[in-house]
C-alpha cells in the first residue's frame, strides 16, 4: 500500500472498517496520463501524484497546458502565472 493510501485507510472509518474500498484506476489513468516525465513511478497514480506535488507546493503535471508542462517547473508560482495569463 502506497503512503496515500495508507494514511486514507488509517484517518477514515469507512476504509479502515473496509466499508468502502479504494480500488486503483492506474491503467485507465495512464492512457489520459499529460505527464512527460517519464521516470516517474507515480504515473497513472493520481493520490500517490497529488500528494508528493502538494508536499512541495506544486500541483501534477496533467494541472499545465502541454508547452508548460513539459518545463517541469510544477509550482504553485508558475501555475498562478498562467492563471494570471489566462493560460488555465
Ligand atoms: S506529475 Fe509529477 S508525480 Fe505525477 S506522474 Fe508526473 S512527475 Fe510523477
Amino acid at each position: 500500500m502506497t503512503p496515500f493510501r495508507s494514511s486514507l485507510v488509517t484517518h477514515c472509518p469507512l476504509l479502515s472498517e473496509g466499508i468502502f474500498t479504494v480500488d486503483c484506476k492506474k491503467e485507465k489513468n495512464l492512457d489520459i496520463c499529460g505527464c512527460t516525465y517519464e521516470p516517474c513511478a507515480r504515473k497513472g497514480i493520481c493520490c500517490d501524484c497529488v500528494f508528493h506535488h502538494l508536499q512541495k507546493r506544486q500541483l501534477p503535471g496533467c494541472f499545465f497546458p502541454k508547452d508548460a508542462e513539459k518545463t517541469y517547473d510544477r509550482s504553485f508560482e508558475h501555475f498562478a502565472d498562467l492563471v494570471g495569463k489566462k493560460r488555465v
